[in-house]
C-alpha cells in the first residue's frame, strides 16, 4: 500500500528515542514536514509495573537475552524509547573521542543545557542511602560527587524510586518531551508502525516499508533517518542490504551490589544521584535504589531469601563497566555476545571497591545481583559505516542513535545522542534550504 501523505514529507524518522526525537524536534522547529514511525505505543506514562513490563519486559522484544550467558538486556519500546525507563543521569559526551571522528558537540550540549533541565539533584531529593554511600566513599578517598540529572526538580519527590517505571509525576525529562514538541509543530507521529526495511531507487533511499495492524505500508520522503536504537537500527539496515551493520557492539554490562545497614530507613530514593567514574579502571560506581519488584528480581534468584524483607535498610550500588567490543546482533533483532575475561575482571574489581564502601558505611551481608546490560550501541559506527554527518553509503539515508557511537565508552549516552540529533537536524535542515 503506497500512502498518499508520504510524498509531502521532507523526512521520515524511524524511532522516537533520544536520537530520533532530537532530530525530529530540530527539523520540526525549522518548519520541515516530518513523519515519525514508532513501533511502540504512546500510552500515557503511569509509572506502573504493568507499563514497564509491557514496554520493557517482553522476552524476545524489549527484554533480550544473550545466547550463551543468558545476560538480560533491557530496552524501551514506546514513544520516547528507553528514555521512558532510564535513570535520567546526564553525562557529557566523550568530546575527545568524537573529535577524532570530526565531530564537535560542544555547541549542541551548551544549547541542550539551556533548553532542558540538567543539574545535580537538590539536597532534599537525595535519599538517606545515597547520602550514606557518598559519606562513606568520601571518607575512603573516592571523589564521589553528585551527578547531573534530567529532572524537573520542582516536580520530583523524595522517597520515590519510580524513575525506572516511567516517572508518574512528570518530573523526569524524557525524549517524549521532544516528540510532543515536534508534534505540536506539525510532525506526524504514527505509533504501532514497525519499519521492516528501507526502500531504494538505485543508490538513493526514497522511503521505508512498515507494518501496522497486519498491513504493509510504503511511505516516501526526501531524507530517511533510522533511529531505532542500538539493536533496532542494524536489524533494519541489514534487511535493507547494508550487511555490515550489527557487529562488534558494546552494551555496558552492570551488576548491583547490596548490603544491609541496621537502622537505615529508606522508603525509595531518586536513582543515580551521586557516584564516581573510575575511568582508569573502566567502570562507573553510583547509588541506584530500585522499586521492590526489581530489587526482588535481583536478590531472590541469587537465593538471598533472607534479603527479601530488608529492602528499606539495604544500600544499593551499581557498577557499570565499559565492555570490550564484540558479538553481533542478529537479523531478527537478537543479541549474541559473551563477556570477555577483561570484562569479568572489571566487574570483579568494581565489586571489591563497592563492597569496601558499603562495609565502611556499616553494611553487612554484602552480595551482588545478576549481570545485566542496558546501553546497546556501536552497531553502525561512524567512519566504519557512516560519515561524520551520520550519512550511510546510500544517498539520503542517515542513522542517529546509540548505534553510531564508534568506540566503547562505558557511560550513559543520552546527552550525547540528543546532541548528535540536534547536529544532524541542523545539517539536514541546511541541505533543504
Ligand atoms: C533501565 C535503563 C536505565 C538507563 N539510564 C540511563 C541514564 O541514567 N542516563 C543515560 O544517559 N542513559 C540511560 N539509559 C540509556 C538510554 O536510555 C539509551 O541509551 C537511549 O534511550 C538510547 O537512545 P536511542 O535513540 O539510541 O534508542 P532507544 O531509546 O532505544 O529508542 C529507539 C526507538 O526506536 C523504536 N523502534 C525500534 N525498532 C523499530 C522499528 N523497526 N520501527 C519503528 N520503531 C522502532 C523503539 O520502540 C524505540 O522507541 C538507560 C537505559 C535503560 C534501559
Amino acid at each position: 500500500m503506497r500512502d498518499d501523505i508520504s510524498t509531502t514529507h521532507d523526512a521520515i524518522i524511524v524511532g522516537s528515542g533520544p536520537g530520533g526525537a532530537s532530530v525530529a524536534k530540530e527539523l520540526a522547529g525549522q518548519g520541515r514536514r516530518i513523519l515519525m514511525l514508532e513501533r511502540g505505543d504512546n500510552a500515557p506514562i503511569k509509572g506502573s509495573l504493568f507499563q514497564v513490563a509491557t514496554n520493557a519486559g517482553i522476552p524476545g522484544q524489549s527484554l533480550l537475552f544473550t545466547n550463551l550467558s543468558l545476560l538480560a538486556m533491557v530496552r524501551g519500546l514506546c514513544t520516547g524509547g528507553s528514555s521512558i525507563f532510564y535513570c535520567a543521569t546526564a553525562f557529557d559526551p566523550p568530546y575527545a573521542m568524537l573529535e577524532g571522528y570530526g565531530i564537535d558537540l560542544r555547541r549542541e550540549v551548551q544549547e541542550l543545557k539551556a533548553e532542558i533541565p540538567i543539574a545535580p539533584a537538590e539536597e532534599r531529593l537525595m535519599g538517606p542511602g545515597a547520602r550514606l554511600m557518598m559519606q562513606s566513599a568520601r571518607q575512603l578517598g573516592y571523589p564521589w560527587h553528585k551527578l547531573n540529572k534530567f529532572i524537573y526538580q520542582d516536580k520530583c519527590r523524595p522517597d520515590c524510586s519510580l524513575c525506572s517505571y516511567g516517572c508518574p509525576h512528570g518530573a523526569k525529562w524524557t525524549a517524549r518531551n521532544y516528540v510532543e514538541q515536534a508534534v505540536d509543530q506539525g510532525m506526524t507521529l504514527v505509533n504501532g508502525a514497525r519499519v521492516t526495511r528501507i526502500l531504494f531507487e538505485g543508490d538513493k533511499a526514497v522511503g521505508v516499508r512498515y507494518r501496522k495492524n497486519l498491513q504493509r505500508h510504503d511511505v516516501f520522503a526526501k531524507r530517511i533517518v533510522v533511529a531505532a536504537g542500538g539493536v533496532g537500527s542494524p536489524k533494519i539496515l541489514r534487511r535493507s542490504g547494508l550487511d555490515r551493520a550489527g557487529y562488534d557492539f558494546f552494551f555496558d554490562p552492570l551488576i548491583m551490589v547490596f548490603g544491609t545497614v541496621d537502622g537505615l530507613q529508606s522508603k525509595g530514593e531518586i536513582q543515580m544521584s551521586a557516584g564516581v567514574h573510575m575511568q582508569s579502571r573502566g567502570y562507573l560506581m553510583v547509588d541506584l535504589n530500585f522499586p521492590t519488584p526489581i530489587y526482588l528480581g535481583q536478590s531472590l534468584p541469587k537465593l538471598r531469601l533472607d534479603k527479601a524483607f530488608s529492602q528499606s535498610n539495604t544500600l544499593m550500588m551499581m557498577i557499570k563497566i565499559k565492555d570490550e567490543l564484540g558479538g553481533h546482533t542478529t537479523a531478527w533483532g537478537g543479541v549474541r555476545k559473551s563477556l570477555r575475561a577483561e570484562d569479568q575482571a572489571k566487574l570483579k574489581d568494581g565489586y571489591t571497591h563497592a563492597a569496601r564502601i558499603l562495609k565502611n558505611a556499616g553494611a553487612k551481608g554484602i552480595f551482588s545481583g545478576w549481570t545485566v546490560a542496558a546501553h546497546p550501541g556501536g552497531t553502525v559506527k561512524i567512519r566504519e559505516m557512516l560519515d561524520s554527518n551520520l550519512k550511510t553509503e546510500k544517498q539520503n539515508l542517515y542513522v542517529c542513535d546509540c548505534s553510531v557511537i564508534p568506540e566503547a565508552w562505558g557511560l550513559p549516552p543520552t546527552l550525547t545522542l540528543l546532541a548528535l540529533g540536534k547536529r544532524l537536524g541542523r545539517h539536514l535542515s541546511g541541505q533543504m534550504q
